[in-house]
């Protein structure tokens, strides 16, 4: 502490809503992971060359009996300043994606992987490679069944740690995506040092990809780079039709977004798989071209 001297403290009321929200979350989490309010969502990403389901990535829900739906942009970045939780939570969302993927293996004829999102310091813990490890053993997943998504912000913190750990995962069949790529201070030079499969364009690259501006020319760099770098690329938060023809045009790989659904329960994903769901108008274009 410093010296003694009283700095004037003012609160705003909604400061003191905000600091009491954020307490309540923290507080209820726990007992949250617990009693099994905590769901995860899972919401699809199609191939554009073949217009159909590749993958799904797990997002997590959560509705709190007394505080209603919290969204996990509100409850993960909590959760992350608590170690003991932020493991809880990760070995949770690993294993639930898990025994799920080996549950659709069963059901499903068509293969699919299910991607995650692993916080920057979970994936510097020492045990996480265990962690996946075990769970890949115990549900008797393929190499390629599981997809890690990492910030990159995530990744540059320790580049060095970050590579070590993603070879010891990529050696047991996991692939890894680079997340929101472009939101934060983007390196190019470290998507050569990392062994990365994937590259999501963040989804606000998609507001001005069917303007007049220069929004599609940035989208096109940022497929030709990732391509370049032998990785498979995913726009992220397709919206409308005309946002996923330019992608299709572009040659981006994947699209994952409201347009063609929403993240949604495990059993409305699966139907959607099982009637071999397409997204018709990009493959059309594409078979008529
Ligand atoms: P993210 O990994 O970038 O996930 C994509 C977010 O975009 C999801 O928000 C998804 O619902 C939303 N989204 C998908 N399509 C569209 C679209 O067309 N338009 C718009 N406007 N949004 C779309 P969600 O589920 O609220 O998750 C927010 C963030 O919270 C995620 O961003 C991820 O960083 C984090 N998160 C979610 N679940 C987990 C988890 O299990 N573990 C960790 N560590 N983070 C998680
Ligand atoms: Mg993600
Ligand atoms: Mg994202
Ligand atoms: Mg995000």
């Amino acid at each position: 502490e410093k010296s003694g001297h009283q700095w004037p403290v003012f609160y705003s009321g909604g400061m003191n809503d905000q600091v009491s929200r954020r307490d309540r979350i923290a507080r209820r989490l726990a007992r949250a992971l617990e009693q099994q309010e905590l769901e995860l969502y899972y919401q699809p990403v199609l191939c554009l060359d073949t217009g159909k389901v590749a993958g799904c990535e797990a997002l997590a829900r959560w509705y709190c009996p007394q505080l209603g739906w919290v969204s996990p942009g509100e409850f993960i970045p909590i959760v992350e300043q608590d170690p003991a939780l932020s493991r809880e939570l990760t070995a949770w969302v690993l294993e639930t994606a898990c025994r799920q993927a080996s549950e659709w293996r069963q059901r499903l004829a068509v293969p699919f992987w299910i991607s995650v999102n692993v916080s920057g310091n979970e994936l510097h813990r020492p045990e996480f490679p265990d962690l996946v490890e075990g769970l890949l053993h115990k549900y008797a997943l393929t190499p390629g069944a599981l997809v890690i998504e990492l910030t990159e912000q995530s990744m540059i913190q320790d580049v060095a740690a970050a590579v070590e750990a993603m070879n010891r995962l990529g050696a047991m069949g996991i692939q890894f995506a680079v997340d929101d790529f472009g939101s934060g201070y983007s390196s190019l030079n470290y998507l050569r040092e990392l062994p990365l499969g994937k590259l999501k364009i963040d989804r606000a690259f998609m507001q001005d990809l069917g303007g007049a501006g220069v929004g599609r020319e940035v989208v096109r760099a940022i497929i030709n780079v990732g391509q370049a770098l032998g990785m498979t690329v995913v726009a992220e938060g397709v919206e409308t039709p005309e946002q996923a023809q330019v992608l299709c045009d572009l040659g981006c790989n994947e699209v994952q977004g409201f347009l063609m659904r929403p993240p949604v329960p495990a059993g409305v994903l699966e139907a959607m798989v099982a009637e071999g769901a397409a997204i018709p108008w990009v493959w059309e274009e594409k078979s008529a071209s």
